[in-house]
């Protein structure tokens, strides 16, 4: 079978084999070169899904299709590079949905831990720099900006939990992530973010395959707890993921801490609320 026919009809977005293209998409920051077979620039969740549920089904014909995220490419160890094919976010998936500065009042999500300051769902394609140029106009900042903010995307600052000049004080990419929408192995698309014991008992007596990542991923983490929790390096920088010691502390469980460094192993991250 064509693939790459295959996935051009199985999506609105734009499908790229040119060579220039793929000579473009061979390289990300780091030392290694891979020259992809393809590069998907999906235009919206559904092409993702797609996408995702293409691949899955046609594993067993072709068990080296994959699918490998890149938003800004500015990886320094190769994380965007693949021999199959490469999904570019920068091109449609690049608008701040929503931007909105801290209210006075105490929210919800304040109450739970949550940062003053304000909100935003983004896309994983705006790049940081067009994001700053608009919370500027607040007054705000993301502190967690990597050394590269003027050539990387949120997409990946998540993925790769980055920080920078001002994470000893503020923190990395993580603390900053409310919520998360991500298609998964499935082929859909899941939103995630901090949920308390009563909400999580819900996710997992669900009967379908969010049910079971609940279940598994709250086994692991429980049965393991002091473990993970020993485990936990004492440094105050770490972007080697998966950070599962922030995911459950017998109080909120929130998944978007294990997507988050977990360099796009996990899910797709289709857009984000920070
Ligand atoms: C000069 C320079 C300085 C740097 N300084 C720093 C620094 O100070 N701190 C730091 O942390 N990093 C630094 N980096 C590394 C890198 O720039 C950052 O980690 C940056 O945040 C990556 O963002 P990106 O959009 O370019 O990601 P990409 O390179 O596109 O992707 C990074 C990883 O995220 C995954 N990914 C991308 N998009 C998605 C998505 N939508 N869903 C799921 N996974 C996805 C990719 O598969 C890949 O594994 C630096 C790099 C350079 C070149």
């Amino acid at each position: 079978m064509n693939w790459i026919n295959e996935i051009s009809k199985n999506i609105k977005g734009d499908v790229a084999i040119d060579g220039a293209t793929l000579k473009r998409y061979s390289a990300d920051a780091s030392i290694f070169e891979v020259r992809p077979s393809a590069v998907v620039f999906p235009k919206d969740s559904q092409d993702v899904k797609n996408l995702v549920k293409f691949v899955s089904e046609h594993k067993v014909e072709g068990p080296k299709l994959s699918l490998t995220a890149r938003s800004g490419g500015t990886d320094m160890t190769g994380g965007p590079l693949s021999e199959s094919i490469v999904v570019e976010f920068d091109k449609y998936f690049n608008k701040i949905i929503d931007l909105t500065p801290a209210s006075p009042f105490v929210t919800k999500e304040r109450e739970q831990g949550g940062e003053a300051g304000g909100f935003a769902v983004v896309q994983p394609g705006v790049y940081y720099r067009d994001f700053e140029k608009e919370t500027l106009k607040y007054g705000l900042i993301l502190p967690s900006y990597p050394a590269s903010k003027s050539i990387c995307a949120l997409g990946g600052m998540v993925a790769n939990n980055s920080g920078g000049e001002k994470s000893l004080l503020y923190g990395q990419t993580n603390r900053y992530v409310r919520q998360l929408k991500v298609v998964l192995s499935d082929g859909n698309e899941y939103q995630f973010q901090k949920l308390g014991v009563l909400e999580l008992q819900k996710k997992k007596a669900q009967g379908d395959f969010e049910g079971q990542i609940y279940r598994k991923i709250y086994e692991l983490c429980e049965d393991n707890f002091d473990l993970i929790q020993a485990a936990k390096p004492k440094v105050s920088k770490n972007s080697s993921g998966y950070y599962l010691w922030n995911v459950w502390d017998r109080k909120y469980f929130d998944l978007t801490q294990l997507f988050a460094g977990s360099q796009g192993t996990l899910g797709i991250i289709t857009d984000h609320r920070r």
